[in-house]
């Protein structure tokens, strides 16, 4: 604890109590953090630096974090980074008075953006000294590049990103700084560079969110101690500090809710004064794959669990607080879905607000609610519904409709939601009660409509046959499969963001294969052959790793494509080609392995696998399986459909390939796939 401590001192001339934090100050955090992967280094850098800003300037502390996780709000505020590159290069250009085409050719040789500001804007005194950058006036000068709209909006963004590259580094200008050295990207903080990185969207400081999140913990922790007993916290206290902020945070994940919460309660009493709020979207839980009925009930054991039909559409939580309620709505949600009762909203898998897309859902939303329910969480899926069939429609259906401004009476593919949990209940949190009790409380507080609403079918059977019945009618009424999941005690609570062992998934098309499909990013493509040369043919593939920010290769993949598929992918990828591969890909440079175009990382494909191996060819995972530097690859990949709701950084990790990869090693070491569950 030593070292979380130690800096009490002032750690920037410039920097007294109660200034704003001095932007030049947290980018030298981000050099140190750049010059080390031990994550506990990375850590400890982190948390000295927050608590040097709760102990001096407390009020930026919400600022400095969200720069730290290279966001400008929390996810559902649907407020992004992510610059382009060619307004970035413009803005660089007139800042630095270098032509375009210098700034190209440099980004060409140095490949990174970043490095090119900083290389651009050199340490030369300018006419007049801008003043320095403070984490405060940078947070808002991002947010009013992020959020400008309308026309012009362009141009207001160039000079938004003008304004703050004018007066980056100014703190070092005459002072005989030789600044950074742009061949080794080492020699100081650079805020140029960190301000380029931060307008792309990509920090790489191999600094995940998880980290800051731990780092936030231990800075209160030592904070609030060394205050009250003017000596470094235990262990224990650390340990309590983290789990406390960890729970909360995945209730509750807003930092624009919690960091003012923390500072005024406290971090020991968060769990009192900051639990789930209606408005605010919860990261869901998620499952783990398996392989074969028997599997499920080995994992169960002799614990009673419920299988539930996996419903094939797409992930929806709605929230709801009646008009009459006293339970306060989110407050910084854009105040949508009001209806004559209450106010809702529709959050996606990713926090993304979905009320725009779904206008349908909340008009109907007031009839389907008992009239003593006045506050609502629900996890739910939509599902594509034919009203003469009066059934499940598959998947595609559903991508087929308008993401935003959806008029409810336009609306062509109709939509069922299928409930399967509740998370909060009139001004109450519920994931701590066992889910046969969520799921009581969810049937009794709401009504089934025809085509509108239902609760997912479920069995409470652990007989093997009664399992593999209820998969193939489930499987019958065009769903994916089964999602089992554990029934009573602490195993059986809502675990948000976790993708726990108490939710075990079952699809009907991988009893016998590799387990999972995977979502992987498009990095690159070969032209086709044959009929094929005006499109691409074939593409390259890569998993995400989360700790290094990189995006690893992992296969080539050219079936599953029809010919029109190919044509409106080519029409999709020709618009982000770029020049070279980025920094952050790792994929193999030996030279019959280079696609002929590389992408921007922005499309997710879901793809299935016959099997995994080592291959010197690709990179996923090399850094964690015992493959003498081989990565993993996939075995006659076949392409599924595109992943529009996943971002390249949500795509499968490379620790889940190293699992599925470990997984199959053991099963075809040990056992072989198990006969029986194979129909
Ligand atoms: P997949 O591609 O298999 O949907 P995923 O990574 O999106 O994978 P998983 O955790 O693997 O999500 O599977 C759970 C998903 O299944 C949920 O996110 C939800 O969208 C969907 N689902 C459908 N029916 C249910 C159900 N009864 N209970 C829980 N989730 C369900």
């Amino acid at each position: 604890q030593a070292t979380l401590v130690a800096p009490n001192k002032d750690p920037y001339p410039d920097w007294k109590a109660g200034d704003p934090v001095p932007y030049a100050a947290l980018c030298t955090t981000f050099s140190k953090i750049e010059m080390t992967t031990k994550r506990l280094e990375i850590m400890a850098h982190c948390s000295v630096f927050l608590r040097q800003v709760l102990r001096l300037t407390p009020e930026d502390l919400l600022d400095t974090i969200l720069l730290m996780i290279n966001k400008l709000a929390a996810d559902y505020m649907g407020i992004e980074l992510g610059i382009g590159e060619s307004l970035i290069m413009k803005a660089i250009g007139e800042t630095t008075g270098r032509s375009l085409q210098v700034i190209k050719a440099d980004q060409q040789e140095i490949g990174d953006l970043g490095l090119v500001a900083a290389k651009s804007r050199g340490t030369q005194p300018t006419m007049f000294k801008p003043k320095p950058l403070t984490v405060r006036g940078v947070r808002k000068g991002l947010m009013d590049i992020a959020t400008v709209e309308g026309q012009g909006a362009q141009g207001r963004k160039v000079a938004g990103i003008k304004k703050l590259l004018a007066a980056a580094d100014a703190h070092l200008l005459g002072k005989g700084s030789k600044g950074i050295d742009i061949t080794t990207d080492k020699g100081g903080p650079s805020e140029a560079k960190f301000i380029i990185r931060t307008l792309e969207g990509k920090l790489r400081l191999g600094l995940a969110e998880k980290t800051v999140l731990v780092s936030v913990a231990q800075a209160f922790v030592v904070h609030e101690i060394m205050q009250k007993d003017g000596k470094p916290p235990s262990t224990e206290q650390l340990a309590k500090g983290e789990t406390v902020l960890k729970s909360v945070y995945s209730e509750l994940p807003s930092y624009e809710v919690i960091i003012p919460a923390m500072l005024e309660h406290g971090i020991f009493n968060l769990r009192e004064n900051c639990k789930l709020q209606p408005g605010v979207p919860l990261k869901p839980m998620l499952a783990k794959p398996t392989k074969s009925i028997t599997e499920v009930l080995d994992r169960f054991d002799a614990k009673d669990f419920t299988c539930e039909y996996k419903y094939d559409g797409e992930r929806a939580q709605i929230h709801f607080v009646a008009h009459d309620s006293t339970q306060s709505y989110g407050s910084t949600v854009p105040a949508v879905g009001k209806s004559d009762k209450g106010i809702a909203n529709v959050f996606s898998r990713n926090s993304e607000d979905l009320s725009k897309k779904y206008p349908d859902i909340l008009a109907r939303l007031p009839s389907w609610i008992k009239p003593d329910i006045k506050s609502f969480v629900m996890d739910c899926e939509t599902v594509a519904w034919d009203v003469d069939e009066k059934k499940v429609l598959p998947f595609q259906q559903l991508m087929t409709r308008k993401r935003k401004d959806v008029k409810a009476e336009d609306v062509k593919v109709k939509v069922c939601v299928f409930a399967f949990d509740l998370l909060f209940l009139n001004g109450e949190a519920i994931v701590s009660k066992p889910f046969r009790e969520r799921r009581e409380l969810l049937h009794s507080s709401f009504v089934e409509v025809e085509g509108e609403f239902a609760f997912a079918k479920f069995d409470n059977t652990r007989e093997l046959d009664g399992i593999q019945i209820l998969l193939e009618d489930s499987v019958k009424a065009s769903c994916e499969g089964l999602m089992v999941k554990m029934l009573d005690g602490p195993e059986s609570y809502y675990e948000p963001s976790r993708r726990s062992q108490n939710w075990l998934k079952v699809k009907k098309d991988y009893l016998a294969g590799v387990g999972d499909s995977l979502d992987l990013v498009v990095l690159g493509a070969y032209y086709g052959r044959g009929k094929r040369t005006s499109v691409y043919g074939a593409f390259l593939l890569a998993c995400y790793n989360t700790t290094t920010q990189s995006y690893e290769t992992v296969c080539n993949i050219g079936t599953g494509f029809s010919e029109e598929v190919l044509t409106m992918l080519h029409e999709k990828l020709k618009g982000i080609v770029i020049d070279k591969p980025k920094p952050f890909y790792e994929h193999s440079t030996g030279n019959k392995d280079q696609p002929d175009v590389w992408f921007e990382p922005r499309y997710v494909w879901e793809v299935k696998t016959a099997d995994l191996t080592l291959s010197p060819r690709y990179r996923a995972a090399a850094s964690v399986v015992d493959g003498g530097g081989k990565g993993i690859s996939l075995r006659f990949p076949r392409f599924i459909k595109e992943r529009d709701d996943k971002k390249p950084d949500e795509a499968t990790t490379h620790r889940a390939v190293a699992d599925m990869y470990q997984r199959q090693e053991s099963v075809t070491k040990n056992k072989g796939p198990s006969v029986d569950d194979d129909f």
